[in-house]
């Protein structure tokens, strides 16, 4: 049933081969110190590890239709393509997750885009690092920014804060680190994210795919990926290993679906895959293997152990994935799938079992007739549904951050959603993809008129969608049409009774419409049951500002702001606040990042200045109060303050200054310097 290059047995000799020659016992050693510099192994290869976003298996290769990809192919003659690879998860960070842990998403608990891995969670870069190796990696899109967890271990992360940059300009970094010189072996990871859509190849590949710019966008990737392994090996001290591997693939219209992330077909979860390296031989494994064992595979070449590396493929397996997307944020049917063998079997509501060697397509669905191992029906069944409370989006990132996770197609309200038996599989519901995605992108960039009709579609269609419901609520809401706003929430509360989400949401509607006395005690309640969910905290630190409670404003503004990265204004406002509760601890350092954030356009030196002298520190109250410009409406304050501080400096000319002050005064300093003990104790 398994097809395979290698025969049985091939894997003891190849362990003990080329583990021997990289001075280690045998295959199976997982004592992780191995390879600590008090006993370093012979050799060790620096390893080049390539993930190619959104890339099918069958876009590129030697077997690809219509695209020619010399890059990658190179490395196919040189190495061990595996043809039937799996993601994990049809969707990139929880893809890239599973590389760098070793897990499935249920061992990792990052199911969807835009979640924080926990800190806790050990990662590859980390054991690789301090075992002696140069880490660094080079990322490609928004999505596997740092703050997303994955950068752990890696000595340099050169990560993007814009939605994604180009595999050309990922490159050029990436070759610019490895002029650097090294004496210790490297990891560097390097992830390309053109063939994500939108498709827009550069030239030349743009006119050499007209009718077809994925293809274009993928060819471009191979050529970067050619000029990357060159350097590469230019660079390296010693030997060499290179893994490329796709993240997921893309639908491009299979199954009804033209992106990625809410099916398991053959379309987005086979990716391409290939190995080099010391003591891989050239050949091709048609066995199915999963990704994730990129993980055991660097750590194996590595000297550290890796029991499932992929240079020992002969032990069958059954490859496991998931697709929880429109399980966490529709209530669809959960999605699992199980590779084995020549079999796929995809649980979602009911079975669909392909044979995806005679039909690769997913045309003839066998459950009926197909007898499955105990193996694959006992690892499907086993493996963990996600609860969708606890699995939901981080409600922590920022407008702007949803803009850009909206902008590559993910981002949901995120409610929880309303789980029920008999509720839709995702397939049947593979029309409504591209209406939520585009829906979801409007609704996040503030266009709600356009978002509405969308919105009603998907809602026309899954009745049951809280989602939806609660966009469209919020929409009307954001557009002043109050009665369509309150039958969207009185229809979003029959959904779900008990929702924390919908509470929220309807807290944030009556703070919009300044009905404050119904809005007061639900925002009150919304952050006491969540404490993490910025708008409602933002509505309610508003609130307090509003009622005086100035305290109690400034406590929420520094919870915001431990959860997203305040902006210059909100750093001032929190200054303000802190100075009007008389917090100086609080307030010096938010005028400082607020001064650090806007350099010159700063303008709140006075505050600072006034700040410092109250906390004692004189130079740095000088140092603030002379950048106050003349033309400030304060500045008498300003004369008044610089020539306390020059006093309490003993500066030479501090006399002039509090003439200086006194010839400046208005009606304020006025009496204060007639008032101040340092002047007149100064002209004595
Ligand atoms: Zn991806």
């Amino acid at each position: 049933m398994l097809e395979t290059m290698l025969p049985r047995g091939s894997k003891l000799r190849l362990c003990v081969g080329v583990l021997a020659a990289l001075g280690l016992g045998g295959c199976a050693k997982t004592d992780e110190t191995s390879g600590e510099s008090s006993k370093p192994p012979v050799v060790r290869p620096s390893i080049l590890l390539v993930t190619l976003d959104t890339t099918r298996a069958d876009a590129l290769g030697p077997d690809a239709a219509g695209i020619e990809t010399p890059g990658f192919n190179a490395l196919v003659a040189r190495g061990r393509r595996f043809t039937r690879a799996y993601a994990t998860v049809p969707e990139t960070l929880p893809s890239h997750t599973s590389m760098m842990t070793g897990l499935y998403p249920a061992g990792h608990g990052i199911h969807e885009n835009g979640r924080a891995l926990p800190a806790e969670q050990g990662l590859l870069a980390e054991r690789l690092q301090q075992s002696g190796y140069r880490t660094a990696a080079f990322v490609s899109s928004f999505v596997l920014a740092r703050r997303f967890g994955l950068g752990r271990g890696f000595e340099t992360y050169d990560d993007v804060e814009s939605a994604e940059r180009s595999s050309r300009e990922t490159t050029d970094r990436a070759i610019e680190y490895l002029r650097g010189p090294s004496e210790k072996p490297r990891l560097l990871w390097v992830h390309y994210f053109d063939a994500h859509a939108p498709y827009a190849p550069e030239e030349p590949f743009r006119a050499r795919y007209p009718g077809n710019p994925y293809l274009g966008e993928v060819a471009a990737v191979d050529a970067q990926l050619q000029r990357l392994v060159e350097a590469f090996e230019k660079s390296a001290p010693g030997p060499i290993a290179i893994l490329v591997a796709g993240d997921h693939g893309e639908g491009l219209g299979d199954h009804g679906e033209s992106l990625h992330g809410n099916l398991l077909y053959e379309s987005t979860m086979r990716v391409p895959l290939v190995l080099v390296g010391p003591g891989v031989g050239p050949g091709v494994v048609d066995m199915p293997v999963s990704t994730r064992r990129i993980f055991d595979t660097v750590l194996d070449l590595a000297g550290l152990g890796g029991t499932s590396s992929l240079r020992a493929t002969t032990t069958p397996e059954v490859v496991l994935g998931e697709a929880m997307k429109p399980f966490l944020e529709y209530g669809w049917q959960p999605q699992i799938m199980a590779v084995d063998g020549v079999h796929k079997l995809i649980f979602a509501g009911r079975n669909e079992v392909y044979d995806v060697v005679e039909d690769p397509a997913e045309t003839r669905d066998i459950a009926s007739s197909a007898s499955l191992s105990r193996a694959a029906r006992t690892a499907l069944a086993d493996y963990p549904v996600p609860a969708p409370g606890l699995a939901k989006a981080p409600s922590s990132l920022s407008e702007e951050d949803r803009k850009k996770l909206a902008s590559l197609g993910y981002v949901s309200a995120g409610a929880a959603p309303v789980v029920r038996k008999d509720a839709p599989r995702p397939v049947d519901m593979a029309p409504l993809f591209d209406v939520i995605e585009k829906a979801s992108d409007l609704f996040v960039r503030g266009e709600y008129a356009r978002a509405i009709p969308l919105l009603e579609r998907i809602r026309a269609k899954d009745a049951f969608n809280l989602d939806a419901v609660l966009r469209l609520a919020t929409a009307h809401s954001s557009l002043g049409q109050e009665d369509a706003a309150m039958k969207m929430f009185e229809k979003a509360r029959e959904l779900s009774p008990q929702s924390a989400d919908v509470r929220a949401y309807f807290a944030l509607h009556l703070a919009r419409g300044a009905r404050w006395e119904e809005a007061v005690p639900l925002l009150e309640r919304s952050a006491a049951e969540s404490p993490d969910r910025v708008p409602v905290l933002e509505a309610l630190a508003r609130v307090r500002e509003r009622q005086g409670r100035t305290r109690d404003a400034l406590a929420l503004w520094q919870r915001i702001h431990s959860l997203r990265k305040p902006g210059a204004l909100e750093l001032v406002k929190v200054g303000e606040l802190a100075m009007e509760a008389e917090d100086t601890a609080a307030a010096i350092p938010a005028f400082e990042a607020a001064r650090l954030s806007q350099g010159p356009a700063f303008r709140h030196h006075l505050e600072l200045g006034v700040l410092y002298l109250a906390a004692r520190r004189f130079e740095d109250a000088r140092d603030a109060l002379d950048r106050v410009s003349a033309r400030h409406p304060a500045y008498p304050m300003a004369l008044f303050k610089r020539a306390q501080v020059s006093v309490l400096l003993r500066e030479p000319d501090s006399t002039s200054r509090i003439e200086a002050a006194r010839r400046g005064a208005d009606a304020t300093t006025r009496e204060l310097i007639a008032r101040e003990r340092l002047f007149q104790d100064d002209r004595r």
